[in-house]
């Protein structure tokens, strides 16, 4: 059999990818090595929060982008037995006066949809977040999802495979492409043929041949997972020098390091430190009662513009990517793979922001 679709990696963006091209009757076929969410998308949880960036920025595309993704999640989720989201907002309160003024006048310039985001005064975020630090205030996101990341995508792999994925998780030796496919051999010696090949590796994406000029920029995350007696203090996320979030009733995750050195992918002492210290500063008097338990890193892939890169290799045929979602990639995936879905089967063209086109 010849595929429409050979998909090089189990992330977030090969797996949402999949979906839709499944969707539009494609026949797919997923490799990676690892299984599932083996790379940055194995997070143990993430937020879905549109504000972005140290002054709370509504990100690019926002509400498309949230609704794309909420509507996934919905669906894997109605098909499941797991509980892997919720919808239980995110507060971000400004951590000096500096960042509260730049915060503020970003929110009176920005047009939110309806119930999306509202200023708090400092005084309303300490009745409602009592011993949350805060300085003059912060914005509050009612919308804002927290999601359990490879528990979500183990369920949607599940589903996707009941949907005719096919899957193979070894290790890709060669892909040569001959008159009208790619030949792709395992390391097995078992060889899959398909028409085109779609790279979503992640920041392993610069390693295959010909791509080794994508302005992909490796940025090491860490994360802690705490358990304190009590519990989480909050229904909702804290987004404040970093994140903080309940996995259950008395554990809770705190991220993440953002290193753009660093020696060894694996956890280290430096974020133990890092998540510690900047827990003490965000949750003073609960961080006294809360101990690690566990720690997790993954590698993001950035880019230079910070925005997402698809679209074809611009001289190798049959041959595209879908890599450089950062730190948003639980916002973005769905929706670029929507549109990523549509450019290579109904070849419309793709957003000059996130297209490959812009760096040649
Ligand atoms: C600490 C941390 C916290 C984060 N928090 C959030 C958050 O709160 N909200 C949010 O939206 N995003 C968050 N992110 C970012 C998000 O995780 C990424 O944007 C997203 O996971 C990227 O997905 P991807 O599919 O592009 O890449 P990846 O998840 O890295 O997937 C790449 C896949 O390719 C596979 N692969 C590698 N090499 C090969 C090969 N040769 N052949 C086949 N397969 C291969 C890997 O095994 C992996 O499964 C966080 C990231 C980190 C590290």
């Amino acid at each position: 059999m010849v595929y429409d679709y050979c998909i090089f990696g189990g992330g977030l963006a090969g797996l949402s990818l999949a979906d839709k091209l499944i969707a539009k009757d494609c026949s797919v076929i997923l490799i990676d090595p690892k299984g599932i969410a083996g790379g940055a998308s194995g997070a143990p949880l993430g937020l879905v929060n549109p504000a972005t960036g140290r002054f709370a920025n509504k990100s690019w595309r926002a509400e498309a982008c949230y609704e794309a993704i909420l509507a996934t999640l919905e669906h894997i989720q109605s098909h499941s037995n797991a509980s892997f989201f919720k919808k239980n907002g995110v507060i971000r309160p400004a951590m000096d006066e500096k960042i509260a003024q730049r915060m503020k006048e970003n929110y009176d310039a920005t047009h939110w949809g309806k119930d999306w985001c509202t200023w708090l005064s400092k005084k309303k975020i300490n009745e409602r977040f009592p011993g949350l630090a805060c300085v003059e205030g912060g914005v509050w996101l009612p919308i804002g999802l927290s999601v359990k990341m490879s528990a979500f995508l183990e369920c949607y792999f599940d589903q996707l495979k009941q949907l005719n994925l096919d899957y193979c998780f070894e290790s890709i030796y060669s892909y040569t492409f001959t008159s009208s496919h790619w030949d792709i051999i395992l390391e097995t010696k078992e060889s899959i043929k398909a028409k085109e090949i779609i790279i979503t590796t992640g920041i392993k994406s610069k390693s295959f041949d010909g791509w080794d000029s994508l302005p992909l920029i490796p940025v090491k995350g860490q994360l802690a997972v705490f358990k304190s007696k009590h519990g989480f203090p909050y229904s909702s996320s804290v987004s404040a020098l970093g994140y903080y979030s309940a996995m259950n009733d008395k554990h809770f995750v705190a991220g993440s390091t953002y290193e753009h050195k660093f020696q060894t992918p694996d956890t280290d002492e430096y974020g133990t430190e890092y998540l510690t210290k900047r827990l003490k500063k965000v949750l003073p008097d609960f961080a006294e009662t809360a101990t690690l338990k566990s720690q997790w890193a993954g590698i993001r892939a950035s880019t230079p513009d910070r925005m997402p890169i698809l679209g074809r290799h611009p001289e190798i045929e049959n041959i595209s990517v879908f890599a450089g979602l950062g730190s948003k990639g639980m916002l973005y995936s769905s929706y670029l793979a929507d549109l990523f879905c549509d450019f290579l089967v109904e070849k419309t063209v793709l957003p000059v922001e996130v297209s490959i086109t812009r760096f040649s």
